[in-house]
Formats: C-alpha cells, structure tokens, sequence
C-alpha cells in the first residue's frame, strides 16, 4: 500500500524541500513546511511571524508548544484527510509525541530520513540563494543574491543561512534529530535514505519507499 502520511526528516540543506515538492505532487497531498509556514507569516507579520521571527533568525528552535499548534491546524484543514508530507516537523521528541497524540497509534505511514553528511550540507547552504517571491533556489557560492530565473526577482541568502545561523541549526538537529531518529526506529517508522547522490537517484529511492518495498527500521 502506498504511504500518504509521511514524516521527511533530514538536515537542513539534505534536499528535503526539493524531494518533497515532487512527491507531493504525485501522491497529491498537501506538503506541510513548518519552516514555509512560519517564513510566509514572518513576511504577512501575523502574530506567529512576530513570535517566530527572533527564533528563525538565531537559527533556534520555535517553542514546541507554538510549532504543535501550526501542525494540528494544517492537518485538520480538508485538504489533508487523504495524507500528507511532514517537511521539518518533528524536530523535538515532544513535537513527535505531540503527533502521534493527534494522529493515534496507526496516524503515521512512515518517516524518511535523507541523510547527507554535514560537511555536504554545509557547502550547501553556505550557497544556497532563494528567490523571496516564488521559492526557486539555487546555487552561487560567489555572490549574496542573483537574479531570480523563474520570476525575474531577486534570489539572496536567507536570513538564517549565514554561517553562526547554519552552525546552530546544524548543532540544534544533530542534539535533537538524533534522539528522534531512534524513537521512529523503535516504533518500526524509520526509513532511511542515502541523499549524497543526484536528486532523482534520491527520489527514485524514496518513490520505491513510499509504495512500500522496504521500510528499513533502527538506527544507524
Ligand atoms: P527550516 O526551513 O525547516 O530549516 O526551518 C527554518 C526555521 O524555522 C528553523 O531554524 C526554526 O527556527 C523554525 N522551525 C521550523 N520547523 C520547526 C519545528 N518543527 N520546531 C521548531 N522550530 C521550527
């Protein structure tokens, strides 16, 4: 049976974003980004993008309580009663608890991992340059921003891709992601996925994945 409730999991930089754009796609459920989320209200400065803003910016978690909150409102909306692609929650065995709660034992298909060495990843965000009007993202280790060539507008570093930023995230997901990468083995959940390989090698993995060949649990 193919998966529809996923959880992707991975540092940041590990191609999360760009694998989970696709594949919601063609499983057509609704790609939940909490980092999305909480960018779009930091833009439209609604309360949660004014409570979120300082934490984004440090490279620190939002507090669970606030994140949870996101969640449960994205998966109660009817766009997401057939499944839905968890991209950057949870990142906290209190939000994973947090979910299972709302979800039930059996709410959860599985939880990708796509693991890619923090040195790879580093390289990456430290290039990384994102249009702020449509999302393309590319790569320009040379300048702050580029022309955008999707939209014509301006692709520039984010505000949390400056070095003291990626090296707080990445310290955040390796204290944190660990601790829950054993918690989804342990509960059978756990699929891991090498994404040190082109992005459609990586998606070809992930696609046999979801339709359910071999869900890998334990942690490595
Ligand atoms: P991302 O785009 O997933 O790297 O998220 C960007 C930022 O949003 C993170 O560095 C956090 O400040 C915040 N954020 C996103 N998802 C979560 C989460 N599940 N828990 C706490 N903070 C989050």
């Amino acid at each position: 049976m193919t998966a529809r409730r996923l959880v992707v999991l991975g540092r940041q930089g590990a191609g999360k974003g760009t694998q989970c754009v696709r594949l919601a796609a063609d499983l057509a459920v609704p790609h939940v980004s909490t980092g999305d989320v909480l960018r779009a209200a930091v833009r439209q400065r609604t309360n949660l993008g004014l409570e979120a803003k300082r934490f984004i910016d440090a490279g620190d978690l939002v507090p669970d309580e606030v994140i949870v909150g996101v969640v449960r409102e994205k998966l109660a909306e009817p766009v997401a009663r057939n499944g839905w692609l968890l991209d950057g929650f949870p990142r906290t065995l209190p939000q994973a608890e947090a979910l299972l709660d709302v979800l039930g034992d059996d709410g959860l298909d599985v939880a990708i991992d796509i693991d890619v060495p923090n040195d790879v990843v580093v390289a990456r965000l430290s290039s990384r340059r994102v249009c702020e009007s449509c999302g393309w993202v590319t790569s320009a280790p040379d300048a702050l921003s580029v022309d955008c060539a999707e939209c014509g507008g301006i692709a520039s570093r984010r505000s949390d891709d400056t070095p003291e930023a990626i090296a707080r995230r990445l310290a955040h997901y390796d204290e944190e992601v660990g601790p829950l990468q054993a918690w989804f083995a342990d509960r059978g959940l756990l699929a891991r996925v090498d994404g040190n390989l082109s992005p459609d090698e990586v998606y070809a993995t992930i696609r046999r994945l979801v339709q359910g060949d071999s869900v890998v649990s334990g942690a490595a």
